[in-house]
């Protein structure tokens, strides 16, 4: 995998965990320099592998990437057998609904010099998929479904 793999990796899982940037520069290239003979193709495996076995982002995470290598190494190059996202109608398969919330000012709809009302584009996580998980912490960010945005007064985004 090239440097760039690395550095998505360590973002999504990161973004899982709910860390802030936990890899300054040297750290980066040290664990870099036991990571980058793994195949990208093997990366959407390990990701999910951590995710779904480790409560906290494992201290020695390069020993932790390069044993789960190992297993998708073994179960013979097939990484179209993991689950990418499963169909669903709701987000588009996505795993997010977005909408436009109204910017509200002391409870009042904001509106524009035409009276049209303003607002800002916001997503949920897809209440009736799991299809966010690879992206986002279940904490970071509130489920919905597509009828609840609605009864919110918010207007959904395609
Ligand atoms: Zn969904």
């Amino acid at each position: 995998m090239t440097r760039s793999d690395f550095k998505n990796l360590l973002e999504q899982l990161s973004e899982y965990y709910g860390i802030k940037r936990f890899v300054n520069g040297i750290r980066f290239e040290m664990w870099f320099k036991f990571t980058e003979d793994i195949p990208q193709l093997a990366l959407e495996y390990i990701f999910s592998k951590i995710v779904e076995e480790k409560d906290t982002i494992p201290r020695n995470l390069p020993k932790v990437i390069n044993e789960y290598a190992r297993i998708w190494k073994n179960s013979n190059y097939k990484p179209l057998n993991i689950k990418i996202s499963t169909p669903c109608q709701e987000c588009g398969s996505t795993g997010f609904i977005w909408c436009i919330r109204p910017t509200m000012v002391e409870g009042e709809r904001m509106v524009d010099k035409t009276g049209r009302y303003l607002g800002e584009e916001v997503s949920f996580r897809c209440a009736l998929c799991e299809n966010w998980v690879r992206y986002v912490h279940p904490k970071a960010k509130p489920p919905a479904t597509r009828q609840q945005i609605l009864e919110w007064g918010y207007k959904l985004l395609k």
